[in-house]
């Protein structure tokens, strides 16, 4: 039998990057990534294969997003097994560069989107959004793909993106993929692999307690704060989960919501620490 794969080929520097593009078949559809893959990112691998004539995922553990230096340091890493599974998914190009080649020296630009990175995650984690929006608008730059793909497990990072690329001009069509989850619900993550067994056991609950308010909602709950409620109930059913935040917030600014107007959308979210790792996750309704 034939090996019918595909050979990856592996770019570091941007003048790589850039002869590899030069020959690429269009479109082209960019996975960007911080690498330790799973099913998550493979999901939005097949995605962008099945919409382009070339894909390329970028494997950067940028270290401008990370607002705690310990985070950064202890950020899974296995480029070997990375490669080898984007191989299995058909990616033609990989672009790995070190920090020295996306951030150069006398690099002095940050790129700071305004008010639906402020909340949330950006309220949680000062700074992580700023190093989001730079390293990808660097990213889109270099690469020109016709689209790119990112997961809505992090849907506030999307619309961080989205409003990143709209606001600099920037072509590059950003596509949300649904959260790929483990049979009991957790969203597969790079980071669940710090997780103790308790951890481990005690993190579907971040689900079950999105899943509560959504059904609170079908069942004609509009109260803002009684979502957010019925979340934190379920939270304290695990002791080891230590909820962050809770947020029932509007859909499209991230706003904290009174109240679900009929016909309007929400997105729920959360973000919880079991032991030394901190998990989040999102629904979003109507
Ligand atoms: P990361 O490597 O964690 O920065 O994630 C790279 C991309 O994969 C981002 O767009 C994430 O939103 C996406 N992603 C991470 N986890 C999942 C998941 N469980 N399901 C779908 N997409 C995901």
């Amino acid at each position: 039998m034939t090996d019918a794969r595909i050979e990856t080929q592996v770019v570091r520097t941007r003048a790589d990057l850039r002869a590899a593009l030069a020959a690429a078949p269009r479109p082209l559809g960019l996975v960007p990534t911080m690498g330790w893959l799973h099913d998550g990112h493979r999901s939005l691998m097949r995605r962008a294969r099945a919409d382009s004539a070339t894909t390329i995922a970028t494997i950067f553990v940028n270290p401008r997003q990370f607002n705690e230096a310990a985070d950064y340091q202890r950020y899974p890493r296995n480029e070997a097994r990375d490669l080898a599974i984007c191989t299995e998914e058909g990616i033609g190009l990989v672009f790995a560069p070190s920090a020295e080649e996306v951030y150069p020296p006398g690099f002095d630009t940050v790129v700071s989107v305004g008010a639906v990175a402020r909340p949330l995650e950006g309220a949680a984690r000062p700074g992580h959004f700023d190093g989001v929006a730079t390293v990808v608008a660097i990213l889109f730059e270099l690469i020109g793909a016709e689209r790119a793909y990112f997961g809505q497990k992090d849907a506030q990072q999307v619309m961080v993106i989205r409003q990143m690329a709209r606001d600099l001009a920037i072509p590059t069509e950003v596509i949300a993929c649904p959260t790929v989850r483990e049979p009991d619900g957790l969203a597969l993550s790079s980071r669940n692999v710090h997780l103790a067994p308790d951890e481990r056991a005690a993190a579907p609950v971040l689900r079950r307690a999105l899943l509560a308010a959504r059904a609170g909602w079908e069942a004609g709950e509009r109260s803002g704060d009684a979502l957010r409620a019925t979340m934190r109930d379920v939270l304290a059913t695990e002791s080891l989960a230590i909820p962050a935040y809770v947020s029932v917030a509007d859909g499209r600014t991230l706003a904290e919501l009174d109240r679900i107007e009929n016909g309007g959308s929400a997105l729920l979210s959360l973000a919880v620490r079991l032991g030394s790792t901190r998990l989040i996750d999102n629904e979003p309704i109507g």
